[in-house]
Protein backbone atom coordinates (compact mmCIF):
# COMPACT_ATOMS: atom_id res chain seq x y z
CA UNK A 1 0.00 0.00 0.00
CA UNK A 2 2.97 2.08 0.71
CA UNK A 3 4.69 1.31 -1.81
CA UNK A 4 2.14 2.66 -4.71
CA UNK A 5 1.72 5.51 -2.38
CA UNK A 6 5.36 6.23 -3.35
CA UNK A 7 5.51 5.99 -6.38
CA UNK A 8 2.03 7.64 -7.29
CA UNK A 9 3.36 10.51 -5.44
CA UNK A 10 7.16 10.52 -6.83
CA UNK A 11 5.55 10.97 -10.06
CA UNK A 12 3.11 13.82 -8.86
CA UNK A 13 5.46 15.86 -6.51
CA UNK A 14 8.97 14.47 -8.47
CA UNK A 15 12.23 13.97 -7.40
CA UNK A 16 13.11 16.82 -4.90
CA UNK A 17 9.54 16.72 -4.01
CA UNK A 18 9.45 13.29 -2.37
CA UNK A 19 12.17 12.00 0.10
CA UNK A 20 11.77 8.36 1.33
CA UNK A 21 15.31 7.41 1.95
CA UNK A 22 16.01 7.39 5.95
CA UNK A 23 18.99 9.49 5.98
CA UNK A 24 16.50 11.86 3.68
CA UNK A 25 13.91 11.70 6.11
CA UNK A 26 15.44 11.83 9.63
CA UNK A 27 15.39 15.40 9.71
CA UNK A 28 11.97 15.31 10.11
CA UNK A 29 11.21 12.38 12.01
CA UNK A 30 12.21 13.27 15.50
CA UNK A 31 10.61 16.78 17.62
CA UNK A 32 12.47 19.66 18.96
CA UNK A 33 12.91 17.62 22.24
CA UNK A 34 13.34 14.77 20.49
CA UNK A 35 11.17 12.55 22.77
CA UNK A 36 8.27 12.21 20.21
CA UNK A 37 8.83 10.75 16.67
CA UNK A 38 8.37 7.47 14.35
CA UNK A 39 9.53 7.09 11.20
CA UNK A 40 7.22 8.38 8.30
CA UNK A 41 6.24 6.68 5.01
CA UNK A 42 7.66 9.61 3.21
CA UNK A 43 8.17 13.02 3.57
CA UNK A 44 6.16 14.81 0.97
CA UNK A 45 7.47 18.84 -0.15
CA UNK A 46 4.90 19.65 -2.32
CA UNK A 47 5.72 23.45 -4.51
CA UNK A 48 1.92 24.57 -5.02
CA UNK A 49 -1.18 24.46 -3.34
CA UNK A 50 -2.29 21.87 -6.61
CA UNK A 51 0.00 19.75 -5.85
CA UNK A 52 -0.95 19.75 -2.19
CA UNK A 53 -4.37 19.19 -2.63
CA UNK A 54 -3.44 16.11 -5.31
CA UNK A 55 -1.20 14.98 -2.72
CA UNK A 56 -4.00 15.12 -0.12
CA UNK A 57 -6.27 13.05 -2.39
CA UNK A 58 -3.74 10.60 -3.01
CA UNK A 59 -2.63 10.02 0.69
CA UNK A 60 -7.17 9.41 1.55
CA UNK A 61 -7.09 7.08 -1.73
CA UNK A 62 -4.39 5.21 0.11
CA UNK A 63 -5.77 5.97 3.87
CA UNK A 64 -2.67 7.31 4.85
CA UNK A 65 -2.61 9.48 7.88
CA UNK A 66 -0.77 13.07 7.06
CA UNK A 67 0.95 15.43 9.44
CA UNK A 68 2.15 18.96 8.79
CA UNK A 69 5.66 20.30 9.66
CA UNK A 70 6.77 23.38 9.79
CA UNK A 71 10.50 24.46 11.62
CA UNK A 72 9.73 21.38 13.56
CA UNK A 73 10.36 23.73 16.87
CA UNK A 74 7.32 22.65 18.79
CA UNK A 75 7.51 21.34 22.40
CA UNK A 76 5.18 19.22 22.54
CA UNK A 77 5.17 16.44 19.69
CA UNK A 78 3.00 17.33 17.42
CA UNK A 79 4.70 17.31 14.25
CA UNK A 80 6.07 14.04 14.32
CA UNK A 81 4.47 10.86 13.18
CA UNK A 82 2.65 9.08 15.48
CA UNK A 83 1.33 5.70 15.50
CA UNK A 84 -0.60 5.24 12.29
CA UNK A 85 1.73 5.26 8.57
CA UNK A 86 1.89 9.17 7.74
CA UNK A 87 3.16 11.04 5.24
CA UNK A 88 4.69 14.10 6.71
CA UNK A 89 3.86 17.36 4.67
CA UNK A 90 7.30 19.88 4.79
CA UNK A 91 6.70 23.95 3.40
CA UNK A 92 10.23 24.60 2.16
CA UNK A 93 9.04 24.62 -1.19
CA UNK A 94 6.07 26.86 -0.41
CA UNK A 95 8.09 29.54 1.78
CA UNK A 96 8.21 33.03 -0.34
CA UNK A 97 6.44 36.51 0.99
CA UNK A 98 3.81 37.04 -1.90
CA UNK A 99 3.05 40.30 -1.25
CA UNK A 100 3.78 43.67 1.54
CA UNK A 101 0.61 46.05 1.44
CA UNK A 102 2.06 49.25 2.45
CA UNK A 103 -1.45 50.83 2.39
CA UNK A 104 -3.29 48.51 4.41
CA UNK A 105 -0.67 46.77 6.35
CA UNK A 106 -0.70 43.93 5.18
CA UNK A 107 1.19 40.93 4.39
CA UNK A 108 0.29 37.79 2.36
CA UNK A 109 2.56 34.92 3.04
CA UNK A 110 3.12 31.42 2.19
CA UNK A 111 3.01 28.91 4.86
CA UNK A 112 6.57 27.78 5.01
CA UNK A 113 7.90 31.39 5.75
CA UNK A 114 9.72 31.65 8.67
CA UNK A 115 9.11 34.62 10.83
CA UNK A 116 12.83 35.97 10.79
CA UNK A 117 11.84 35.95 6.98
CA UNK A 118 8.68 37.94 7.29
CA UNK A 119 9.59 39.91 10.08
CA UNK A 120 12.73 41.28 7.50
CA UNK A 121 10.48 41.50 4.07
CA UNK A 122 8.06 43.50 6.20
CA UNK A 123 10.52 45.96 7.75
CA UNK A 124 11.34 46.99 4.74
CA UNK A 125 8.63 49.07 3.92
CA UNK A 126 8.70 50.54 7.74
CA UNK A 127 6.04 47.91 8.80
CA UNK A 128 6.63 45.04 11.56
CA UNK A 129 4.71 41.81 12.72
CA UNK A 130 4.64 41.70 16.15
CA UNK A 131 5.05 38.74 17.14
CA UNK A 132 8.74 37.52 19.02
CA UNK A 133 9.64 34.21 20.01
CA UNK A 134 13.20 32.60 20.42
CA UNK A 135 12.26 30.15 17.45
CA UNK A 136 11.64 33.08 14.93
CA UNK A 137 14.48 31.93 12.74
CA UNK A 138 13.18 28.35 12.42
CA UNK A 139 9.34 28.80 13.07
CA UNK A 140 6.92 29.12 9.83
CA UNK A 141 3.84 31.06 9.47
CA UNK A 142 1.72 27.89 8.96
CA UNK A 143 3.72 26.72 12.47
CA UNK A 144 2.94 29.89 14.52
CA UNK A 145 -0.88 30.09 13.04
CA UNK A 146 -1.11 26.02 14.14
CA UNK A 147 -0.02 26.48 17.51
CA UNK A 148 -1.41 30.12 17.56
CA UNK A 149 1.88 30.97 19.09
CA UNK A 150 2.49 33.48 21.84
CA UNK A 151 5.50 35.08 22.81
CA UNK A 152 6.93 38.30 24.70
CA UNK A 153 4.99 40.55 22.57
CA UNK A 154 1.85 39.20 23.38
CA UNK A 155 0.82 41.45 26.14
CA UNK A 156 0.29 44.41 23.67
CA UNK A 157 -0.49 42.84 20.39
CA UNK A 158 -2.13 39.53 20.85
CA UNK A 159 -0.65 36.11 19.82
CA UNK A 160 -0.63 34.81 16.17
CA UNK A 161 -5.03 34.43 15.66
CA UNK A 162 -4.67 38.00 16.40
CA UNK A 163 -2.32 38.71 13.12
CA UNK A 164 -3.90 36.48 11.32
CA UNK A 165 -6.96 37.82 8.97
CA UNK A 166 -7.57 35.00 6.21
CA UNK A 167 -5.89 32.08 5.46
CA UNK A 168 -6.02 29.19 2.22
CA UNK A 169 -5.60 25.59 3.35
CA UNK A 170 -6.16 22.39 1.88
CA UNK A 171 -8.57 20.03 3.73
CA UNK A 172 -8.54 16.24 4.38
CA UNK A 173 -9.88 14.94 1.21
CA UNK A 174 -8.21 17.76 -1.09
CA UNK A 175 -10.69 20.55 -1.28
CA UNK A 176 -9.25 24.19 -1.28
CA UNK A 177 -10.44 26.63 1.59
CA UNK A 178 -9.83 29.73 0.13
CA UNK A 179 -10.46 32.32 2.52
CA UNK A 180 -7.20 34.29 2.37
CA UNK A 181 -8.75 38.11 2.38
CA UNK A 182 -7.03 40.78 3.62
CA UNK A 183 -10.36 42.37 5.29
CA UNK A 184 -10.21 43.31 9.14
CA UNK A 185 -13.69 43.21 9.17
CA UNK A 186 -15.14 39.92 7.60
CA UNK A 187 -18.42 38.61 9.68
CA UNK A 188 -20.06 36.95 6.93
CA UNK A 189 -20.69 33.82 9.06
CA UNK A 190 -18.22 31.92 11.52
CA UNK A 191 -14.76 33.35 11.33
CA UNK A 192 -13.67 29.81 9.98
CA UNK A 193 -10.13 30.94 9.69
CA UNK A 194 -9.73 31.55 13.16
CA UNK A 195 -10.50 27.83 13.75
CA UNK A 196 -7.12 26.92 12.06
CA UNK A 197 -5.04 28.83 14.63
CA UNK A 198 -4.11 26.43 17.47
CA UNK A 199 -5.61 23.28 15.39
CA UNK A 200 -2.25 21.67 14.99
CA UNK A 201 -2.38 20.10 11.49
CA UNK A 202 -5.81 18.49 12.65
CA UNK A 203 -8.25 20.21 10.81
CA UNK A 204 -6.25 21.41 7.27
CA UNK A 205 -2.81 21.69 6.21
CA UNK A 206 -2.47 25.67 6.22
CA UNK A 207 -0.75 26.96 2.46
CA UNK A 208 -1.11 30.87 2.96
CA UNK A 209 -2.01 33.78 5.31
CA UNK A 210 -3.04 37.20 5.36
CA UNK A 211 -1.51 38.48 8.55
CA UNK A 212 -2.04 42.17 10.12
CA UNK A 213 0.98 44.60 10.30
CA UNK A 214 1.71 47.55 12.96
CA UNK A 215 3.77 50.41 12.26
CA UNK A 216 7.51 49.02 13.06
CA UNK A 217 8.54 50.31 15.98
CA UNK A 218 12.19 51.69 15.60
CA UNK A 219 12.05 53.36 19.28
CA UNK A 220 12.80 51.47 22.31
CA UNK A 221 14.05 51.68 26.04
CA UNK A 222 14.67 48.89 27.94
CA UNK A 223 14.93 48.51 31.71
CA UNK A 224 16.30 45.18 33.70
CA UNK A 225 15.55 45.39 37.14
CA UNK A 226 15.62 42.99 40.41
CA UNK A 227 12.62 42.09 42.89
CA UNK A 228 12.44 40.45 46.06
CA UNK A 229 9.84 38.32 45.33
CA UNK A 230 7.33 38.01 42.47
CA UNK A 231 4.48 39.16 44.25
CA UNK A 232 6.86 42.60 44.87
CA UNK A 233 6.50 41.61 40.90
CA UNK A 234 3.24 41.71 40.35
CA UNK A 235 2.15 44.71 42.36
CA UNK A 236 4.43 46.85 40.30
CA UNK A 237 3.43 45.40 37.01
CA UNK A 238 -0.49 46.49 37.30
CA UNK A 239 0.32 50.99 37.65
CA UNK A 240 3.46 50.38 35.32
CA UNK A 241 0.52 49.04 32.56
CA UNK A 242 -1.58 52.02 33.65
CA UNK A 243 1.00 54.36 33.86
CA UNK A 244 3.26 53.41 30.21
CA UNK A 245 -0.32 52.53 28.04
CA UNK A 246 0.28 50.88 24.78
CA UNK A 247 4.02 52.08 24.93
CA UNK A 248 4.35 49.14 27.40
CA UNK A 249 5.88 45.89 25.13
CA UNK A 250 7.33 43.35 26.83
CA UNK A 251 6.98 42.47 30.80
CA UNK A 252 9.24 39.62 30.74
CA UNK A 253 10.36 37.59 34.03
CA UNK A 254 13.12 35.16 35.21
CA UNK A 255 13.89 33.75 38.47
CA UNK A 256 17.71 33.42 40.11
CA UNK A 257 17.95 29.74 39.50
CA UNK A 258 17.18 30.16 35.80
CA UNK A 259 20.07 32.57 35.40
CA UNK A 260 22.42 30.79 37.80
CA UNK A 261 22.08 27.56 35.18
CA UNK A 262 22.75 30.69 32.29
CA UNK A 263 25.93 31.79 33.54
CA UNK A 264 26.97 27.47 34.21
CA UNK A 265 25.80 26.38 30.75
CA UNK A 266 25.83 29.37 27.91
CA UNK A 267 28.63 31.47 26.98
CA UNK A 268 29.45 35.37 27.23
CA UNK A 269 26.33 35.58 30.22
CA UNK A 270 26.53 39.02 32.05
CA UNK A 271 24.63 39.88 35.03
CA UNK A 272 23.29 42.65 34.35
CA UNK A 273 23.00 44.41 37.87
CA UNK A 274 24.82 43.89 40.86
CA UNK A 275 21.98 43.35 43.32
CA UNK A 276 21.29 39.59 42.99
CA UNK A 277 17.29 38.70 42.48
CA UNK A 278 16.01 36.48 43.27
CA UNK A 279 13.27 37.85 40.67
CA UNK A 280 14.40 39.75 37.63
CA UNK A 281 12.26 41.47 35.02
CA UNK A 282 12.77 42.91 31.62
CA UNK A 283 10.74 45.68 30.84
CA UNK A 284 10.34 46.84 27.54
CA UNK A 285 8.88 49.91 26.11
CA UNK A 286 8.53 50.82 21.99
CA UNK A 287 7.09 53.45 19.27
CA UNK A 288 7.24 54.48 16.01
CA UNK A 289 7.31 57.90 17.09
CA UNK A 290 10.55 59.08 18.16
CA UNK A 291 9.51 59.58 21.98
CA UNK A 292 12.16 60.32 24.83
CA UNK A 293 11.36 56.73 25.49
CA UNK A 294 14.02 56.38 28.57
CA UNK A 295 12.76 59.23 30.40
CA UNK A 296 9.25 58.03 30.47
CA UNK A 297 10.45 54.24 31.56
CA UNK A 298 12.84 55.65 33.79
CA UNK A 299 10.40 57.70 35.65
CA UNK A 300 7.48 55.26 35.86
CA UNK A 301 9.60 53.16 37.20
CA UNK A 302 11.29 55.35 39.79
CA UNK A 303 7.83 54.87 41.74
CA UNK A 304 7.77 51.25 42.21
CA UNK A 305 11.54 51.57 43.07
CA UNK A 306 10.72 54.07 45.71
CA UNK A 307 7.61 51.81 46.95
CA UNK A 308 9.81 48.91 47.57
CA UNK A 309 8.46 46.80 44.66
CA UNK A 310 12.31 46.59 43.33
CA UNK A 311 15.84 46.39 44.36
CA UNK A 312 18.10 47.56 41.92
CA UNK A 313 17.80 48.02 38.07
CA UNK A 314 19.81 49.58 35.02
CA UNK A 315 18.07 51.12 31.64
CA UNK A 316 19.84 49.92 28.85
CA UNK A 317 22.22 52.52 27.04
CA UNK A 318 22.91 50.98 23.87
CA UNK A 319 21.35 48.40 21.36
CA UNK A 320 24.42 46.07 22.39
CA UNK A 321 22.77 46.57 26.45
CA UNK A 322 19.29 45.99 25.31
CA UNK A 323 20.46 42.46 23.46
CA UNK A 324 22.29 41.70 26.22
CA UNK A 325 19.09 42.03 28.55
CA UNK A 326 16.75 39.99 26.10
CA UNK A 327 19.74 37.21 25.71
CA UNK A 328 19.02 36.56 29.54
CA UNK A 329 15.22 35.85 29.16
CA UNK A 330 15.82 34.22 25.93
CA UNK A 331 18.21 31.66 26.43
CA UNK A 332 16.52 30.67 29.52
CA UNK A 333 15.29 27.40 28.16
CA UNK A 334 18.54 26.80 26.19
CA UNK A 335 20.38 27.35 29.85
CA UNK A 336 18.40 24.31 31.59
CA UNK A 337 17.95 22.56 28.67
CA UNK A 338 22.01 22.07 28.82
CA UNK A 339 21.50 20.89 32.70
CA UNK A 340 20.13 17.59 31.68
CA UNK A 341 16.85 15.98 32.37
CA UNK A 342 13.84 18.87 32.87
CA UNK A 343 10.14 19.01 33.12
CA UNK A 344 8.79 21.82 31.25
CA UNK A 345 5.41 22.87 32.25
CA UNK A 346 3.60 25.73 29.96
CA UNK A 347 1.11 26.98 31.83
CA UNK A 348 -1.59 30.48 32.25
CA UNK A 349 -3.47 31.95 34.88
CA UNK A 350 -5.44 35.51 35.49
CA UNK A 351 -2.67 37.55 35.39
CA UNK A 352 -2.85 38.86 39.42
CA UNK A 353 -2.72 35.47 40.29
CA UNK A 354 0.73 34.54 38.75
CA UNK A 355 2.59 35.12 41.97
CA UNK A 356 -0.10 33.33 43.57
CA UNK A 357 0.48 30.18 41.50
CA UNK A 358 3.73 30.23 41.64
CA UNK A 359 4.12 29.58 45.47
CA UNK A 360 1.60 27.15 45.26
CA UNK A 361 2.62 25.12 42.88
CA UNK A 362 6.34 25.51 44.34
CA UNK A 363 5.37 24.06 47.58
CA UNK A 364 3.28 21.01 45.81
CA UNK A 365 6.50 20.52 43.66
CA UNK A 366 8.88 20.26 47.15
CA UNK A 367 6.04 18.22 48.95
CA UNK A 368 6.08 15.87 46.27
CA UNK A 369 10.46 15.66 45.74
CA UNK A 370 12.16 17.93 48.60
CA UNK A 371 14.88 20.27 46.99
CA UNK A 372 13.89 20.24 43.38
CA UNK A 373 14.90 22.87 41.26
CA UNK A 374 11.93 25.70 40.33
CA UNK A 375 13.22 27.69 37.35
CA UNK A 376 9.64 29.87 36.65
CA UNK A 377 10.28 32.23 33.60
CA UNK A 378 7.44 34.11 31.33
CA UNK A 379 5.30 36.87 30.60
CA UNK A 380 4.22 38.64 33.23
CA UNK A 381 1.94 40.51 31.34
CA UNK A 382 -0.48 38.00 30.31
CA UNK A 383 0.09 35.60 33.08
CA UNK A 384 2.00 32.41 30.96
CA UNK A 385 4.66 31.13 33.34
CA UNK A 386 6.86 28.74 32.00
CA UNK A 387 7.08 26.57 35.48
CA UNK A 388 10.05 24.19 35.01
CA UNK A 389 12.34 21.79 36.65
CA UNK A 390 15.53 20.39 37.07
CA UNK A 391 16.28 17.50 39.80
CA UNK A 392 17.51 18.22 43.20
CA UNK A 393 21.35 19.66 42.59
CA UNK A 394 23.54 16.23 41.84
CA UNK A 395 20.87 13.96 40.80
CA UNK A 396 20.49 13.11 37.56
CA UNK A 397 16.43 11.97 37.45
CA UNK A 398 12.95 13.12 39.28
CA UNK A 399 13.72 9.60 40.97
CA UNK A 400 10.11 8.25 39.41
CA UNK A 401 7.79 11.37 40.40
CA UNK A 402 8.09 13.27 37.24
CA UNK A 403 4.50 12.06 36.65
CA UNK A 404 3.28 12.62 39.86
CA UNK A 405 4.90 16.75 39.67
CA UNK A 406 3.30 16.71 36.11
CA UNK A 407 -0.32 16.71 37.25
CA UNK A 408 -0.08 18.10 40.42
CA UNK A 409 1.34 21.54 38.48
CA UNK A 410 -1.36 21.40 36.05
CA UNK A 411 -3.63 20.68 38.67
CA UNK A 412 -3.06 23.35 40.75
CA UNK A 413 -2.65 25.67 37.06
CA UNK A 414 -6.30 24.89 36.95
CA UNK A 415 -7.66 25.53 40.62
CA UNK A 416 -6.07 28.95 39.97
CA UNK A 417 -8.75 29.69 37.42
CA UNK A 418 -5.63 29.14 34.37
CA UNK A 419 -5.12 26.68 31.60
CA UNK A 420 -2.64 23.74 31.55
CA UNK A 421 -1.46 24.56 27.89
CA UNK A 422 -0.98 28.62 27.30
CA UNK A 423 1.22 28.92 24.18
CA UNK A 424 2.53 25.59 23.38
CA UNK A 425 -0.77 23.93 22.48
CA UNK A 426 -1.14 20.10 23.08
CA UNK A 427 0.38 18.36 20.52
CA UNK A 428 0.94 14.34 21.83
CA UNK A 429 2.22 15.17 25.40
CA UNK A 430 -0.77 16.68 26.71
CA UNK A 431 -3.31 14.90 24.85
CA UNK A 432 -4.29 12.48 28.36
CA UNK A 433 -4.18 15.45 30.18
CA UNK A 434 -6.41 17.27 28.10
CA UNK A 435 -9.17 14.44 28.19
CA UNK A 436 -8.96 14.95 32.39
CA UNK A 437 -8.99 18.28 32.55
CA UNK A 438 -11.14 19.93 29.88
CA UNK A 439 -14.74 20.12 30.27
CA UNK A 440 -16.78 17.40 28.65
CA UNK A 441 -19.07 20.24 27.02
CA UNK A 442 -15.42 21.10 25.26
CA UNK A 443 -14.24 17.95 24.60
CA UNK A 444 -17.58 16.91 22.49
CA UNK A 445 -17.52 20.22 21.11
CA UNK A 446 -13.87 19.87 19.68
CA UNK A 447 -14.63 16.33 18.40
CA UNK A 448 -17.62 17.52 16.39
CA UNK A 449 -15.60 19.78 14.80
CA UNK A 450 -12.72 17.54 14.23
CA UNK A 451 -15.07 15.40 12.44
CA UNK A 452 -16.88 18.19 10.25
CA UNK A 453 -13.25 18.77 8.80
CA UNK A 454 -11.88 15.21 9.19
CA UNK A 455 -14.42 12.54 9.54
CA UNK A 456 -11.59 10.11 8.91
CA UNK A 457 -9.33 11.10 11.55
CA UNK A 458 -6.23 11.17 9.03
CA UNK A 459 -5.07 14.55 10.03
CA UNK A 460 -2.49 14.45 12.32
CA UNK A 461 -3.96 11.82 14.46
CA UNK A 462 -3.01 11.58 17.88
CA UNK A 463 -2.61 15.09 18.68
CA UNK A 464 -4.97 17.68 20.48
CA UNK A 465 -7.67 14.37 21.10
P1 LIG B 1 6.09 22.81 14.04
O1 LIG B 1 6.76 22.55 15.32
O2 LIG B 1 6.67 22.22 12.82
O3 LIG B 1 4.57 22.33 14.15
C1 LIG B 1 3.77 22.75 15.21
C2 LIG B 1 2.32 22.33 14.90
O4 LIG B 1 1.86 23.04 13.77
C3 LIG B 1 2.16 20.86 14.55
O5 LIG B 1 0.91 20.42 15.00
C4 LIG B 1 2.16 20.84 13.04
O6 LIG B 1 1.46 19.72 12.53
C5 LIG B 1 1.43 22.14 12.75
N1 LIG B 1 1.77 22.74 11.45
C6 LIG B 1 2.99 23.13 11.02
N2 LIG B 1 2.89 23.68 9.81
C7 LIG B 1 1.57 23.64 9.47
C8 LIG B 1 0.82 24.04 8.32
N3 LIG B 1 1.40 24.63 7.27
N4 LIG B 1 -0.51 23.81 8.32
C9 LIG B 1 -1.13 23.23 9.38
N5 LIG B 1 -0.47 22.83 10.47
C10 LIG B 1 0.86 23.03 10.52
N6 LIG B 1 6.22 29.19 21.33
C11 LIG B 1 5.52 30.25 21.75
O7 LIG B 1 4.30 30.30 21.58
N7 LIG B 1 6.15 31.31 22.39
C12 LIG B 1 7.48 31.33 22.58
O8 LIG B 1 7.99 32.28 23.16
C13 LIG B 1 8.24 30.22 22.10
N8 LIG B 1 9.58 30.21 22.24
C14 LIG B 1 10.29 29.14 21.77
C15 LIG B 1 11.68 29.16 21.89
C16 LIG B 1 12.43 28.07 21.43
C17 LIG B 1 13.93 28.11 21.55
C18 LIG B 1 11.78 26.95 20.85
C19 LIG B 1 12.55 25.78 20.34
C20 LIG B 1 10.41 26.94 20.72
C21 LIG B 1 9.65 28.02 21.18
N9 LIG B 1 8.26 28.05 21.05
C22 LIG B 1 7.55 29.14 21.48
C23 LIG B 1 7.55 26.89 20.46
C24 LIG B 1 7.48 26.89 18.91
O9 LIG B 1 8.52 27.65 18.33
C25 LIG B 1 6.12 27.41 18.43
O10 LIG B 1 5.13 26.50 18.85
C26 LIG B 1 6.01 27.59 16.91
O11 LIG B 1 4.79 28.19 16.63
C27 LIG B 1 6.11 26.29 16.12
O12 LIG B 1 6.27 26.60 14.75
P2 LIG B 1 6.92 25.54 13.75
O13 LIG B 1 6.88 26.11 12.38
O14 LIG B 1 8.23 25.10 14.24
O15 LIG B 1 5.85 24.37 13.83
Amino acid sequence: MSDAFVSAAADLLGERGLLTAEADTAPFTRDWLDRFGVPPVAVARPASVDELAALMRLAAEHDLAVTPQGGNTGLLGASVAGEAPTVIVAFSRMSRVLDVDPIGFTVTVEAGATLAAVHEAVAAHGLALPLHLGSEGTAQIGGLIATNAGGSHAMRFGMMQDQVLGLEAVLADGRIYDAARPLIKDNAGYHLARLFCGSEGTLGLITKAVLRLQPALTHTATALLTAPSLAALEEAAAPLRRNLGSLLTALEFFHETGLALLERHVEGITRPVETPGPLYLLAEVASAADLPLSDILEAAMVGALEAGAFTDGAVASSEAQRAAFWRLREEMPEGQRREGLQLKHDVAVPVGRLAGFVDRASTVASDILPSVRINPFGHLGDGNVHFNLSPPEGTADFSGKAEALTNAIYETAVAEGGTFAAEHGLGQAKVAMADRLRPPVERDLTRTIKAAFDPKGRLNPGKVL
